[in-house]
């Protein structure tokens, strides 16, 4: 079986990224594979002209990708992984995921079936981009059910 180098593992910062990360950790160790986890900050609003804008003034984006980052820095530690790398992007959750996976030769991106934005469908809108946005594998943890 392939061994994967690198994993990636999408975080929401919700309490269902604890089983997402068990499951990337233990992909890790079986594989010897480098881990980072990855949270997306999205700051955009839609206005009525569906124009995009930003939600937030800068200062307190910034703040919030400060607080991300330790988050996820706590989360690492708190569930074994503290070599993990750690990153912070802001934008679009799908767009910014696949762009880092791919420009950094990610070859699993590890991620929630469902999490924020709820369990009415059998994948969430983000794992079902994912699938369809990449050709690394992706492995979709069950959680939310
Ligand atoms: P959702 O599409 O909100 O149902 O979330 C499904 C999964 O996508 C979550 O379990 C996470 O693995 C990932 N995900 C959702 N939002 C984010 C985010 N802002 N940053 C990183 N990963 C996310």
């Amino acid at each position: 079986m392939m061994a994967y180098k690198q994993i990636l593992v999408a975080v929401d910062l919700s309490p269902e990224a604890k089983p997402v990360v068990a499951r990337a950790r233990e992909f890790s160790e079986q594989y010897g594979s480098a881990l980072c986890l990855i949270h997306v900050a999205d700051p955009l609003i839609m206005e009525g002209d569906y124009e995009l804008r930003p939600a937030l003034p800068l200062e307190l984006q910034e703040t919030i990708v400060e607080r991300a980052r330790g988050y996820l820095g706590a989360l690492a530690k708190d569930m074994g992984i503290p070599d993990a790398k750690c990153i912070v992007r802001v934008g679009s959750i799908k767009h910014e995921i696949l762009h880092y996976a791919q420009k950094h030769d990610y070859d699993l991106i590890v991620i929630g079936t469902h999490g924020r934005h709820g369990v009415a469908t059998l994948l969430g809108s983000t794992a079902n981009a994912m699938l369809h946005g990449t050709r690394c594998d992706v492995m979709c943890v069950r959680v939310g059910d």
